[in-house]
């Protein structure tokens, strides 16, 4: 293949102003023997990262901005980026630095080699803590679990794709996207290249624990229906349990009646038992539900409000 296809990389920022410069830095060094765009999602920050991202865009119009009004989120901020992408092979990475866009090169051989999707797989997760790599493994693990759609371990978002493969997502009706699982979910070629996570730059991740634990509560909802299933089996071994429990209670009550007392601790353990059945089984149909709400409210992913260079 001859180099002059197009590059596109998509960025999500948010409050990211000390991580644009030197990232912008280390892209154009990686991407100087293609013709590329740099494409930086800007998802509602309110520092200075929209302003940063200009000062690099006003000198070269290949480096474009989209800003949202609020923050949207990650995946959504992905999304707007590959909706805007022209390139005939789409990067996307994160904004901290933790993914280093040396790498780029490789992945741009192993595409042309014929892979549609070339995932950047971190060697080991060093750099994070051990809570954050516990909670990632179990995390996969427990997906890979549930989900007939497996997804490549220690891969984030630092993943190229081809043309092809951001145009099927791009054409993906559903409003929330779990993009991790759709790549895998479309089963394209794939290859991998390694790389070792850094540090993050400047600031703070973004990942708190309760976004972390909503990310994974999205990807286990958007891909798998086990849940619901696990809640009717848990329903008919409680029911089964509930069942011998009755027989034992009237037989005592019949033949031992005598020495039957009945017992408050037996009645207080039936009752908080159920009750925790009933209420996990509840709260996994909740979780179904509330994902067909928001389904067939067909709200925009996004809001646009600004864009540079676009
Ligand atoms: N990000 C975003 N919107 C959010 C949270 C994060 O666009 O609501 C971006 C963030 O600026 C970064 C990338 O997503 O470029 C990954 O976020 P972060 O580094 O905080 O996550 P971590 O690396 O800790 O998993
Ligand atoms: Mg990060």
């Amino acid at each position: 293949m001859q180099n002059n296809f197009l590059v596109s990389v998509v960025i999500p920022v948010f409050n990211e102003e000390k991580n644009i410069l030197p990232l912008g830095k280390l892209l154009l060094s990686a991407l100087k023997d293609h013709p590329y765009e740099i494409i930086f999602v800007d998802d509602g920050s309110t520092d200075n990262t929209a302003s940063e991202v200009k000062k690099i865009a006003k000198k070269n119009t290949s480096v474009k901005l989209v800003s949202f009004y609020r923050n949207f989120g990650h995946q959504m901020a992905l999304s707007a980026g590959y909706q805007i992408a022209q390139g005939d092979c789409v990067i996307s990475l994160d904004a901290d630095l933790q993914d280093p866009p040396d790498v780029i090169s490789s992945m741009i051989k192993k595409w042309q080699n014929g892979a549609l999707v070339v995932y950047a797989k971190r060697k080991e997760r060093e750099v994070d803590g051990a809570f954050k790599k516990t909670t990632a493994r179990f995390f996969y693990k427990l997906m890979n679990f549930l989900s007939d759609t497996p997804i490549p371990e220690d891969v984030g978002d630092y993943r190229l794709m081809d043309r092809k493969v951001v145009d099927d997502l791009n054409h993906l009706p559903e409003q929330s996207l779990f993009l991790r699982g759709l790549v895998a979910w479309g089963g394209y070629p794939s290859d991998f290249v390694y790389f070792e996570r850094q540090k993050r730059h400047a600031g703070d991740t973004h990942y708190t624990f309760s976004k972390m634990l909503n990310f994974a509560l999205e990807g286990i909802t958007s891909f798998s229906i086990k849940p619901l299933r696990l809640a009717t089996y848990l329903g008919f071994i409680t029911a089964v349990i509930g069942f011998l429990g009755i027989i034992y209670a009237v037989l005592g009550k019949i033949f031992l009646p005598a020495y039957w007392v009945t017992g408050w601790a037996a009645i207080f353990v039936g009752i908080m038992f159920l009750g925790g059945v009933q209420l996990i089984t509840i709260g996994i149909i909740g979780e179904y539900i509330a994902k067909i709400y928001k389904e067939v409210q067909k709200r925009p992913r996004y809001l646009i409000k600004e864009k540079v260079n676009v």
